[in-house]
């Protein structure tokens, strides 16, 4: 089986490689990571969870004129993912289950509806977007 045809759980391996043509096996093995740490939140939250960006390509961050450096560059890290839901309670509630995950930053952009996630060494865990900056979320 060819990894962009893996599938567990409510995920695809194919849902996180949209902006990534070429993924590289350890690409893959951090995709199936993810899938796994979002499985059991999707099955509490009841709902589709969609994946709105997983692995970009360096070159596309370049094209996007993008910096390279983001964790959705997955060899940067560990890999990111941009998750939405329908509706804002449900999308708060998504914020929450995160927590119970190894995503070690979690960002919601409660004006464009979306969750960020990703696996960057950091002191804090929880952040939202005010005006495109992160602030910390005290909690
Ligand atoms: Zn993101």
């Amino acid at each position: 089986m060819h990894p962009r045809d893996y599938k567990c759980g409510f995920f695809k391996a194919s849902e996180f490689v949209i902006f990534d043509p070429r993924p590289s096996a350890s690409t893959w093995a951090k995709i199936v990571f993810i899938i796994d740490q979002l499985n059991p939140i999707r099955k509490i939250l009841g709902q589709p969870i969609k994946i709105d960006s997983g692995s970009r390509s360096y070159e596309w961050e370049i094209f996007k004129k993008r910096s390279g450096l983001s964790q959705h560059v997955y060899k940067n890290g560990k890999g990111a993912v941009d998750l939405t839901t329908e509706g804002i309670e449900k999308l708060e509630e998504l914020y929450k289950l995160l927590l119970s995950t190894k995503f070690t930053r979690i960002c919601i952009y409660r004006d464009k509806l979306f969750i960020h996630a990703d696996f960057k060494p950091s002191q804090h865990r929880l952040y939202e977007s005010k005006e495109g900056e992160w602030e910390r979320v005290f909690s």
